[in-house]
């Protein structure tokens, strides 16, 4: 403790909590309880049979029969006798799945002369790795549960990202590397549905008007465009082939290859499989067998760029208030963006048609003040728009303009200056608000809990 030394603490059962060395230790541990159970009848799956799963702390016993399932934990329980641990009861649970298991009862476990150990219950949802699975349509929970934390998650990003000097960075940030990742959480596996998806796309073009400040009336493949965003359907499809395309590529001894093997034999029918087709179908095929790690990675990416790309091609010819959007790939974005002003406000309106749908850069009007004739529309709107004169007397704004003017800068570097924002000095900011993110998820999930 500070400068002094603490005499040494005997630690005979257990391991220290957040030890970058207690997995490792755990594992080595318990090890012997996997090879005792795996001359226990565990499920089928194809040549194998998995007596259980084992992560990190987690373990959860499989069998096919209840006979099965006890003689496991009767293993179980003189493992844990042996070896001085207990089992907590509490977060111990028993599901079955299949027909006629619609009763739940308890199970009482004994020790060898008959003594009662403690009481399992048995339940129809288990959270196993973050994912809910319910006895009958298996991921419904699991999703359920994700679109009851959608308002929560938007309310606390719009307050997060206002509360930082650069909201619209900050609501991004927040959007693109916290909010959305949780939400598509397991979406590799978990059959998403097409309601399920809408309802993120949704919530997303709702955190995309706000982070722009554009009406309802924008067109959402337009507020994507700005953002360099892509369609969740998109991002989904893309996490399921990925996924497919990983597993293909196992060792035939691997688990999760035999249950695709199982799958592919056509035994029975599963909806993930159904949608990793479907989510193949919207791309050209990729995989030519045996392709190195970083090749069909690579082959992916390239090919969801070219047909999101071609996708913002089409949204152009088809929406006329997008026909005069300067952008050719969704992939880039623009800086000006990320002006937290006024400016950036009216330029993504002219862009995305809010003022109507007759400016365009070979038009050049700018229908805010009505001048034509205009070649470089965000030039005129950040140096010359009469709409957005206030905008060059206030703020950090004024202050960066003023400063160009004294140093005798050129129109281009000012032009430029005034892009690059107030943001340099809230990069670090942005990083933090990201990383404490999920504290403040957790503080107010327990406050409304
Ligand atoms: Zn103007």
């Amino acid at each position: 403790m500070g400068q002094d030394q603490t005499d040494w603490i005997d630690c005979s059962r257990g391991v220290k909590q957040g030890c970058v060395l207690s997995p490792a230790l755990f594992a080595i541990y318990m090890t012997d309880l996997g090879h005792r159970l795996s001359r226990t009848e565990g499920i089928k799956l194809g040549e194998a049979s998995i007596p259980a799963l084992f992560f990190a702390d987690d373990m959860v016993l499989t069998a096919e029969t209840e006979d099965g399932l006890k003689t496991q934990l009767e293993l179980l329980r003189d493992f844990v006798t042996e070896r001085r641990l207990e089992i907590n009861f509490q977060k111990t649970k028993i599901m079955k799945m299949g027909k006629n298991c619609n009763e739940e009862k308890t199970w009482i476990l004994t020790d060898s002369q008959g003594k009662e150990v403690g009481r399992i219950e048995e339940t129809n949802v288990y959270e196993y790795l973050g994912i809910k699975l319910g006895r009958s349509r298996t991921f419904q929970q699991h999703m359920a549960n994700k679109l009851k934390q959608i308002p929560r998650k938007v309310g606390l990003l719009k307050v997060k990202a206002r509360n930082t000097p650069s909201r619209k960075r900050a609501g991004n940030a927040l959007w693109m590397q916290a909010v959305k990742p949780a939400l598509l959480y397991g979406a590799e596996v978990v059959p998403f549905s097409k309601a399920w998806i809408k309802k993120i796309e949704r919530t997303q073009n709702k955190v995309a008007r706000w982070i722009l400040g554009v009406g309802k009336s924008t067109p959402a493949s337009g507020l994507r465009a700005e953002l360099g965003w892509r369609t969740v359907e998109n991002e989904v499809n893309e996490k399921k082939i990925a996924y497919w395309e990983r597993l293909t590529r196992l060792p035939d001894v691997r688990w999760t290859k035999q249950a695709l093997m199982e799958i592919l034999k056509g035994e029975y029918v599963c909806e993930w499989y159904s949608q990793v087709l479907r989510a193949r179908g919207k791309i050209a095929a990729i995989a030519t067998e045996g392709t190195t790690t970083g090749n069909w990675k690579n082959k992916l990416k390239q090919q969801w760029r070219k047909k999101e790309n071609s996708e913002w091609k089409q949204e152009k010819e088809r929406n006329h208030l997008l026909k005069a959007h300067p952008k050719e790939s969704i992939y880039d974005t623009e800086d000006y963006v990320w002006i937290d002003t006024q400016y950036s406000r009216t330029l993504t309106k002219l862009r995305l048609g809010d003022y109507g749908d007759k400016w365009g850069p070979e038009k050049g009007k700018c229908k805010p003040c009505g001048k034509e004739g205009i070649a470089d529309m965000r030039e005129h709107i950040l140096l010359d728009c009469d709409k957005t004169d206030r905008e060059r007397q206030i703020g950090e704004v004024g202050k960066t303009i003023d400063e160009c003017n004294r140093l005798q800068l050129t129109r281009q570097d000012t032009l430029t200056e005034l892009l690059a924002g107030t943001s340099k000095d809230h990069r670090k900011d942005l990083a933090k608000v990201v990383t404490t993110w999920e504290d403040s998820n957790k503080e107010q999930e327990s406050e409304t809990a």
